[in-house]
């Protein structure tokens, strides 16, 4: 039978968004993590995002919605949600960070406050640690807030099944955190390119493997031989 209706096309449709252009001076906790050359690209040179790292990040969304109805059900009485995808906007020095909490809870037996971001993916199975990113990630949002608690949750995609990764605001993480997005803006407006920085560390080479710049990167590299 003929496809009627073409239903990858749809869903590329209903995703596609135009380049998303950068202002030098404003920046979000989910990038500084990353290879701060990918960050520094992404803001100097936008490109278009792939439809399948769209669908990857409208994936995640959903999950998150999912773990939302979950942490607010009076089937939960022993918590309750406080906010989600709570917009949070942060000056340092010159320049701003803004970006969504993903959840914040509160435990009703003593009233503590924890802060949680959802992750998707594929497998717990090996899942020893959460990714430095995420845990940057919170981190700051924990040194904004002042909420001392936070949990990064993973959730297997195809079970449901979750692993939550609990930890304690640590103020050095936080500030470290902070100085990368100072590196970042001075190499913005200094148009300094930084060091590639996942080729350099033996742990973070696995990033070039998904980065939308590496034929860029790699060019760079070869130019300086
Ligand atoms: S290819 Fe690797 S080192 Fe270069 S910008 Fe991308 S992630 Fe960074």
């Amino acid at each position: 039978m003929d496809e009627i209706i073409n239903f990858d096309k749809l869903i590329d449709k209903y995703l596609y968004r135009d380049i998303r252009q950068r202002t030098p001076g404003k920046y979000y906790p989910s990038e500084i993590g990353q290879c701060l050359r990918k960050a520094w690209f992404n803001i100097k040179m936008p490109k278009p995002v792939e439809p399948e790292v769209t669908k990857i990040f409208e994936a995640g969304n959903l999950f998150h919605a999912f773990i939302v109805e979950v942490l607010k059900s009076e089937k939960n009485p022993e918590i309750e949600l406080v906010a989600d995808e709570m917009p949070l906007k942060y000056k340092i020095d010159e320049f701003e960070i803004s970006g969504r909490i993903d959840d914040i809870i509160q435990l009703k037996y003593n009233g503590e406050k924890i802060l949680i971001e959802v992750k998707s993916t594929k497998s717990l199975d090996f899942l020893k640690e959460p990714s430095e990113a995420y845990i940057m990630q919170i981190q700051f949002y924990m040194h904004v807030t002042g909420i001392k608690k936070g949990a990064i949750l993973y959730v297997e995609k195809n079970t449901l099944k979750s692993k939550a990764f609990f930890m304690d605001y640590d103020p050095k993480i936080a500030e470290m955190t902070i100085n990368r997005f100072r590196e970042l803006h001075k190499s913005v407006t200094g148009n300094v390119m930084p060091e590639p920085e996942a080729k350099l560390i033996y742990k973070k080479r696995w990033m070039c493997n998904f980065c939308p710049y590496k034929k860029e990167c790699d060019g760079i590299e070869q130019g300086q031989e």
